[in-house]
């Protein structure tokens, strides 16, 4: 082992690695980022960390965790399913004065808002097979705006590309409708492979997201999701005949809102798909 320290007095990430044995798994999502330069830029992107918890997810051997202590974070609350992180997480902890809490476990089945207190943002370099239905259970929550101030999450390339994407654009669907429902969401940075310890296949993307207030007749989550999936699952088709199925006379329903049948699922923007479920969701009571 190198007597060199990083910068923020601890080994660096790699004698971490090597030392606690942590090769990394598949299964488990694992690609570890060991620049502290770039998990600083992450940290910083979600803007001052003074006073505020951050919960993380899979922190791993602690290279985004180093970071947002590093960045002034009142406590981190780290959600990891990997048991072997343990000493290096332990090692952090008390390099930190106890602000670093690890709870080991499966982020999917946490109730992370009984972990925290205060104002809190979620940081999180997230585990690629259980990322999308972490962010979907945190945008589903109510009430709304919720308990985190902000999410800047790190997901492959693609699904970021999604959750931002506009109208009109072939990345544009279920969620890019229901993010930017909920959230003001902004694409941060990119972020290459040759960053990770093993490198993925996909480059990665870290996105930006802040809660929004929902309007007063905003829809339920589950009208609108029941609307995206029928409309976005024959994309190809006019609104009129991929709703057809869903709402009772799909041409005059459409219409009577204001809303071309004629236009095809990635052509309407995300007020459309808000006015259908909620005339939907009329329909219903
Ligand atoms: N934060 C570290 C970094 O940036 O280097 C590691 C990120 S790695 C992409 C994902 C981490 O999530 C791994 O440490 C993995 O063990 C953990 N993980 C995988 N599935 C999980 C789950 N369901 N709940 C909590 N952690 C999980």
């Amino acid at each position: 082992m190198s007597e060199k320290l990083a910068m923020d007095g601890l080994p660096p990430l790699r004698e971490i690695i090597e030392k606690h044995n942590l090769a990394a798994k598949k299964s488990l999502g694992q690609n570890f980022l060991c620049d502290l330069n770039l998990t600083s830029k992450i940290a910083r992107y979600a803007g001052s960390l003074d006073g505020v918890t951050v919960v993380e997810i899979g922190p791993g051997p602690g290279g985004l965790t180093r970071a947002l202590l590093m960045e002034g974070a009142k406590k981190v609350i780290a959600i990891e399913m990997d048991p072997r992180t343990e000493p290096a997480l332990e090692e952090i902890s008390n390099h930190h004065d106890g602000k670093l809490q690890v709870v080991f476990g499966d982020a999917l089945k946490q109730d992370m808002q009984a972990l925290v207190s205060g104002r809190t943002k979620i940081i999180a370099n997230l585990p690629y097979n259980v990322a999308t239905q972490l962010l979907l259970n945190w945008l589903e929550h109510n009430p709304w705006p919720t308990w985190f101030e902000s999410m800047t999450l790190m997901f492959q390339k693609e699904v970021v590309e999604r959750i931002v994407a506009n109208p009109n654009s072939k990345a544009y669907g279920r969620l890019s409708v229901i993010c930017q429902w909920r959230c003001d969401v902004k694409l941060a940075f990119t972020v290459d492979k040759a960053n990770f310890m093993p490198p993925p296949k996909v480059t990665s993307a870290i996105v930006h997201m802040v809660p929004k207030p929902l309007s007063a007749d905003a829809p339920s989550l589950k009208s609108l999701s029941t609307i995206t999936l029928a409309a976005f699952n024959q994309r190809r088709k006019m609104l009129r005949a991929s709703l057809k199925n869903t709402l009772p006379n799909a041409i005059d329903f459409l219409t009577a809102l204001n809303i071309d049948p004629t236009l095809r699922a990635d052509a309407l923007p995300v007020e459309g798909y808000l006015k259908i479920a909620k005339a939907y969701e009329n329909l219903e009571d």
